[in-house]
């Protein structure tokens, strides 16, 4: 491993690339410090080339547990034994646990953003959803919100040679949850405005908006009723947030995404719940959420 650990205590890391600028292993190791947990979680800089070797290493360290960001969450499942249920149907691994000498792999990004929403006390259970984007984060969300009874969920996605995929995830998910599932093309404005229409919750699953201040959505389809969630979280109040916030709508951005997927992974390693309220205050700070 490219990293110098030490091997008196267990051993958690984020794998991806790159990582050096993550906030996973201050939240992990002031959780750990915090609850008396003997771990340390470090941030291992490595891409599908290093993959095999690094897995190696980690298989013959006291391991704790991991997580895995891009470009390495597709990638990372040939390297485990087993893959939970959610991990399964999103083709992706965020977090991986040892279990019984095996390597099981889970992905928690979905059920952080669930848990985001009840910072802005909204609840998925029975809503219409539009999500923008079906990349890796869009597929854990996907899921999580079939799992936590969604009434329908619309995927909106270029209609490009990766259509054929996303079709059958859709159909995929629709088969093990009964929730309902659709495909519309994100380049199609009218489309995208009348799904809005119809929708309790819109959510961006796509970078659009990370580099530039554009957005896939036209500000005169947002109504106030809508609630709007953004997974990027840096700039932490893209154009489609600022647009939901003039327009008087719930809001939130992706940086309590990132804080609730952690939570959940620790709880995975150590059953123990990560101290999220302390947590929040020292890395999470300022909000970028509506506050009615
Ligand atoms: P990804 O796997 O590359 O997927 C990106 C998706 O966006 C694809 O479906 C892509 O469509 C679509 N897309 C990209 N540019 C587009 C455009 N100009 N118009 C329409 N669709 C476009 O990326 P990802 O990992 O899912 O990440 C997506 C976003 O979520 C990023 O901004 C990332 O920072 C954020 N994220 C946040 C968290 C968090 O914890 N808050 C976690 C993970 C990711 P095609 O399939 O047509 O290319």
């Amino acid at each position: 491993m490219n990293i110098e650990y030490d091997k008196t205590k267990k051993f958690a890391c984020l794998l991806g690339s790159p990582v050096a600028h993550s906030i996973s292993p201050a939240m992990h190791n002031y959780s750990f410090e915090k609850l008396g947990v003997d771990a340390k979680y470090y941030a291992v800089d490595v891409n599908a080339d290093g993959l095999e070797d690094v897995m190696k290493d980690i298989r013959a360290t006291d391991f704790l547990g991991a997580n895995v960001t891009m470009p390495l969450k597709t990638e990372i499942i040939k390297y485990l034994d087993k893959l939970d249920i959610s991990s399964q149907l999103a083709g992706a691994v965020n977090t991986i646990v040892p279990i019984n000498g095996q390597l099981v792999g889970y992905t928690t990004d979905g059920a952080g953003f669930v848990d985001s929403l009840r910072e802005i006390n909204v609840d998925v259970e029975g809503k219409d959803i539009l999500i923008l984007g079906a990349g890796g984060a869009a597929t854990s969300v996907i899921v999580e919100l079939a799992i936590d009874k969604a009434n329908s969920i619309t995927i909106a996605k270029r209609f490009n040679k990766t259509i054929g995929d996303v079709l059958e995830f859709a159909n995929r998910v629709t088969t093990k949850t009964n929730v309902k599932t659709s495909v519309i093309d994100i380049e199609d404005n009218n489309a995208i405005k009348e799904a809005i229409l119809h929708r309790h919750i819109l959510i961006n699953a796509t970078p659009v908006g990370m580099t530039s201040n554009k957005t896939l959505i036209d500000k005169s389809f947002l109504r106030k009723e809508l609630v709007v969630c953004d997974l990027i979280y840096e700039p932490p109040m893209t154009k489609l947030l600022k647009d939901a916030s003039d327009i008087g709508c719930k809001y939130i951005n992706g940086k309590y995404m990132l804080l609730y997927q952690g939570a959940r992974s620790f709880k995975l390693w150590t059953e123990l719940n990560m101290p999220v309220e302390e947590v929040k205050d020292l890395y999470f700070k300022p909000d970028y959420k509506s506050q009615h």
